[in-house]
């Protein structure tokens, strides 16, 4: 697990790049500068590793663009020791930008192959989720709720209510909504029985999956 010079000399450039497409938040331009991307993906790919580009991590899934992951991250306004359910692990890279951010990581996979490779990977890293787990992202977490913020990574075809419930008063929901293409979408909790809901343009995810198939 080779992480030099050449590796953060790439991740410095995508930085920029980033700020470049509008990311102002300077923790989470810090967290994308420190955590080797090119760990969370196969070695065959490690070059392209810090272009803003998808790349396939297995079981017909992929890891977000750092653009994405960068967005979502700002949106959440991530404070530290903030309790964040994330849905859908996947590569585990949000995952340890959000932990960078000195957020608490409760997260779940509906992939039981990149479950397994995701939870070793991010322990050999010395990063460590408050709660890594194989299970169904339209239920949440309810043993361990209710968070501060929710970040859904794959593109859901209606907001999930056990998500909300799931939600602290004054805690954000981050969720793409949309089959096709999904139009990031935050929920913020105003109050036990309100809720406000922000667009913030089209985005393209792989499928929050219903049923294990
Ligand atoms: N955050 C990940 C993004 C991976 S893509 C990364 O940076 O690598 C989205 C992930 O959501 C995929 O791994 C997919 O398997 C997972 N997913 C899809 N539907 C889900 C569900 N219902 N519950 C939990 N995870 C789900």
């Amino acid at each position: 697990m080779v992480d030099n010079f050449k590796h953060k000399g790439k991740r410095n450039q995508l930085v920029e790049l980033l700020r470049d497409k509008g990311i102002v938040d300077d923790r989470v331009l810090a967290a994308i500068g420190k955590v080797p991307r090119h760990l969370f993906l196969d070695s065959s790919f490690e070059d392209h590793a810090y272009q803003n580009k998808a790349f396939p991590i297995g079981a017909e899934q992929t890891i977000s663009h750092p653009y994405t992951v960068a967005y979502q991250s700002q949106l959440l306004d991530i404070q530290p020791g903030d309790k964040v359910l994330e849905i859908g692990t996947g590569s585990g890279y949000q995952t340890a930008v959000l932990l960078e951010m000195g957020a608490k990581v409760f997260t779940i996979e509906r992939q039981k192959e990149l479950f397994d490779v995701t939870k070793v990977l991010l322990s050999k890293m010395r990063y460590n989720p408050s709660y890594i787990g194989f299970g169904d992202g339209y239920k949440g977490l309810s043993m361990y709720g209710p968070f501060d913020k929710i970040i859904v990574t794959a593109g859901a075809p209606f907001i999930p209510n056990p998500l909300l419930k799931q939600l602290k008063v004054h805690g954000t929901l981050i969720i793409p909504i949309g089959v096709k293409e999904q139009e990031m979408t935050t929920i913020f909790r105003v109050s036990e029985t309100e809720f406000e809901k922000l667009e913030f343009g089209s985005f393209k995810f792989v499928p929050m999956l219903e049923d294990k198939n």
